[in-house]
């Protein structure tokens, strides 16, 4: 039997227990958000279909823990030394160059929980496009003259062509049955299959459903890439 100051003693030290259970939670807790909440991953452009992310972590940017959930391709308009780290996982350190393309789930299955950060000397900058769901539609997605047009990845659910132009040079006329995405590589100028041309700047990206026949001619005076993420 315990007397009185001994019941006393041990209530302060199961309150005092629960405290410390209470505090260390909340400071150990492995909080995260979704990946277009990180505040480096700006959500630029949404559809039921799709979503685009303009990513840029400055020098010495630790991320927020965030989720991605769907599969992501990276154009990386500017490349850097970065590190990732899987939530309660280890840390992997990587360069990455200007042009590089890759998808989340080349790295991890999905969903993956983890944060980056840039350990280079300049900013660490990638267009995501990001597939909602993996169903594919079937069907052709792109028929036509694909000159000019180089398959840099292909997936179940996505093709990724880099189309790099020299001065004057123009890619084959081809059309796209299916939406797709276009993200711009270097500033420049471009003039399309009517011969209307628009200046473009890197980072730049577009969202098209169906498109009938089109071609890229570049009018400005350095090498013009362009990324296409054409869904299947
Ligand atoms: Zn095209």
């Amino acid at each position: 039997m315990l007397n009185q100051p001994q019941k006393l003693s041990l209530l302060k030290f199961k309150i005092s227990g629960l405290f410390l259970f209470l505090w260390a939670n909340t400071l150990f807790a492995e909080e995260w958000v979704p990946v277009y909440e990180e505040p480096r991953h700006r959500l630029v452009f949404e559809n039921d279909e799709t979503y685009i992310l303009n990513v840029k972590l400055e020098p010495d940017y630790v991320s927020l823990y965030h989720q991605h959930k769907a599969d992501i391709l990276y154009v990386t308009i500017g490349g850097t030394t970065v590190w990732a780290e899987p939530l309660g996982g280890k840390r992997r350190q990587a360069t990455v160059d200007k042009g590089d393309l890759r998808f989340s789930s080349d790295n991890h299955p999905l969903p993956h929980i983890h944060r980056v950060g840039n350990i280079g000397q300049t900013p660490f900058h990638v267009i995501g496009v990001a597939r909602k769901s993996a169903v594919t539609k079937g069907g052709t997605p792109i028929e036509g003259d694909t000159s000019g047009m180089e398959m840099a990845m292909e997936k179940d659910h996505a093709s990724v062509y880099r189309i790099k132009l020299a001065p004057g040079e123009k890619s084959g006329l081809h059309s796209h049955n299916l939406p797709y995405a276009r993200v711009f590589m270097s500033d420049g100028e471009i003039k399309d299959q009517k011969g209307k041309s628009s200046v473009v700047s890197a980072a730049d990206y577009l969202w098209l459903e169906k498109e009938g026949m089109h071609s890229y001619e570049n009018a400005g005076e350095s090498e013009l890439e362009i990324i296409e993420v054409q869904w299947r």
